[in-house]
């Protein structure tokens, strides 16, 4: 435990605490890169949930309150802060993760972009909007877009500020609290959260912070919150759900993926081989959105295969600042699956054409990996790797592609390689994806537009953009009468005048325009020669 940390121990206020329990009280973080002992932090007592869960509550409450432009005006400040503190949250993102400087910049970059979007689309998107009344043609309806409460964010390590933050200011814009846990392997990035949202003017304890591992996740699923917005594997996601469903909480879900790079024989190689790369080897391939598979049509399979090796073995690993393009893997366990993977593939009669092993054999860095001859049933194309290994599928055809894209159970995100802009959009809406790309890939995430999100085992729900800002919402109906009439003509006691009303004005609508109208006019004067006929057989009154 080091001394500086100005907090307490469970223990201290724990009536329960045990020495067995030791070892969940105390989170001990290490250096990703050498695994060396790095800082220790007390975990928050599942049972303290709750009433935290009631204190952000009773803040929020005075949040959602406040009038729209005071809140917007508060949050746009938080920008300023970033611009101040942006440095220190790349210190923080850098010391967790061991990531280059420049990915930790863009986990910053990122959420100034959300930021910059909620300004000037948020008070628009959670304006009362009118909605038209239809055939009640005399009254007003209207849809309010209100805060759910207190919602709990529940996130993963491998971007650390990026991922907590984009629904957290997502739920706040919409005027909700938060209580958020950071994953128990990068818990310190989110531990400055709530410091940054104080100085930009939100009120303290609107966004708590609870540290610990799954089993304070599921404390949060069932400790009250209004709303959980889950960040994670498709394995927790499942628990995740049927956690929530025992209290029936609502939950969004943003799982893993094994997004597809399909590469068209009209491609431009160098490019394609280039993006791919960046795909698949950024913050060492721990990327919800990495390029996890490459399906490259026959003709152009081994031109791609020299470039992508090319550009594969380029990539520095481990270096210092500036000179390392791939970090560390953060967790070993994650690495072992890497190498379970590989060897298993290997052993089915893949071929490792650059990388395949460890920088040394104690580290967790791992060489960036180009792997070919795989077949879509092999274990490395099918489930997640979440690191620095890109396997190569040959297929004859777009075809053949698409069919292969789309036997996977994940649909996260996918890219298509084509000089014809045409046809990569066809190609490209064609595959089973939340979102999907043509001759790019990875950039989209910086487009605060583009909600993100998947389909299938890649989980359900949407962040950032329109979508991820109304995930933080519920809607409320107003409907009002301006008539002043005495009473409504479908009211009781029922008539053959009021049932000639209805049905007139369902006819009206059915048959729409002018001559709707005309018909309904007939209708309800009894004009109308064929509807009694009809109306008599119905009732049995003509047999
Ligand atoms: P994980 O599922 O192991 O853990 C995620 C979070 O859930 C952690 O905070 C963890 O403590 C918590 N948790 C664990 N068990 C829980 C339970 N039973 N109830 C509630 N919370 C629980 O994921 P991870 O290893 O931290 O992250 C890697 C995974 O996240 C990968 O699969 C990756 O693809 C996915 N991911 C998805 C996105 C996306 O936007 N779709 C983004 C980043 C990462």
């Amino acid at each position: 435990m080091s001394g500086s940390e100005p907090h307490h121990l469970a223990q201290d206020h724990d009536p329960d605490w045990t020495p067995e329990r030791e070892r969940d009280e105390v989170l001990s973080l290490r250096a990703p890169g050498s695994g060396a002992p790095r800082r220790d932090i007390p975990v928050t007592p599942v049972d303290h949930v709750p009433a935290l869960v009631e204190r952000v509550r009773v803040v929020q409450e005075g949040w959602a309150s406040l009038e729209p432009a005071d809140r917007f005006r508060r949050l746009r400040r938080l920008r300023e802060v970033l611009f101040h503190r942006g440095q220190e949250v790349v210190e923080s993102v850098v010391l967790e993760t061991g990531k280059p400087y420049q990915e930790a910049w863009m986990e910053v970059g990122v959420v100034v972009e959300h930021l910059r979007f909620l300004e000037r689309q948020g008070p628009r998107l959670l304006q009362e909007q009118k909605v038209g009344a239809g055939w009640f043609f005399w009254k007003s309806a209207h849809l309010l877009r209100e805060p759910l409460g207190v919602v709990g964010v529940i996130s993963p390590w491998n971007y650390p500020f990026v991922l907590p933050m984009d629904p957290v200011v997502a739920a706040l814009y919409a005027g909700n609290g938060v209580v958020l846990k950071p994953s128990e392997h990068t818990p310190s990035t989110g531990l400055l959260i709530p410091g940054l949202l104080e100085e930009a003017g939100l009120p303290p304890g609107l966004v708590e912070v609870v540290v610990g591992h799954g089993e304070l996740g599921e404390a949060v699923v069932l400790g009250g919150v209004d709303k959980v917005f889950f960040t994670g594997g498709a394995e927790t996601g499942r628990r995740v759900m049927a956690a929530a469903a025992r209290r029936l909480v609502p939950v969004s879900l943003e799982l893993g993926g094994k997004d597809p790079a399909v590469v068209l024989e009209d491609a431009d190689l160098e490019r394609a081989a280039r993006g791919i790369v960046f795909g698949a080897f950024f913050n060492a391939g721990q990327t919800c959105v990495s390029t996890e598979r490459v399906l490259v049509v026959d003709s152009v399979h081994d031109r791609l295969v020299e470039l992508l090796a090319e550009e594969v073995a380029a990539l520095r690993v481990g270096g210092g600042r500036g000179t390392s393009d791939v970090g560390p893997m953060v967790l070993p366990s994650q690495l072992e699956v890497v190498e379970r993977q590989l060897s298993q593939a290997v052993a089915e009669g893949a071929r490792v054409v650059t990388g395949g092993t460890r920088l040394d054999p104690a580290s967790n860095l791992f060489r960036p990996t180009l792997v070919i001859h795989v077949k879509p049933e092999m274990a490395v194309a099918q489930e997640e790797t979440f690191g620095p290994l890109l396997p190569v599928i040959r297929v004859r055809d777009e075809e053949e592609a698409i069919q292969v894209v789309n036997a996977s159970p994940y649909g996260l995100f996918a890219s298509v390689w084509t000089r014809d802009a045409d046809r990569g959009r066809k190609v490209a809406v064609r595959l089973r994806a939340g979102g999907v790309s043509v001759n790019d890939t990875l950039s989209h995430y910086g487009v605060a537009g583009l909600p993100t999100g998947g389909v299938g085992h890649s989980g359900s729900g949407r962040t950032r953009g329109r979508e991820g800002l109304w995930e933080m919402t519920r809607t409320r109906s107003v409907f009002m009468d301006r008539s002043g009439f005495r009473r409504e003509m479908w009211w009781y006691p029922y008539t053959p005048r009021s049932e000639r009303a209805l049905a007139a004005l369902a006819l009206m609508r059915a048959k729409g325009g002018l001559s709707g109208v005309w018909i309904g006019i007939r209708h309800f004067l009894g004009l109308d020669p064929t509807r009694p006929q009809v109306e008599e057989e119905f009732r049995g009154g003509g047999g």
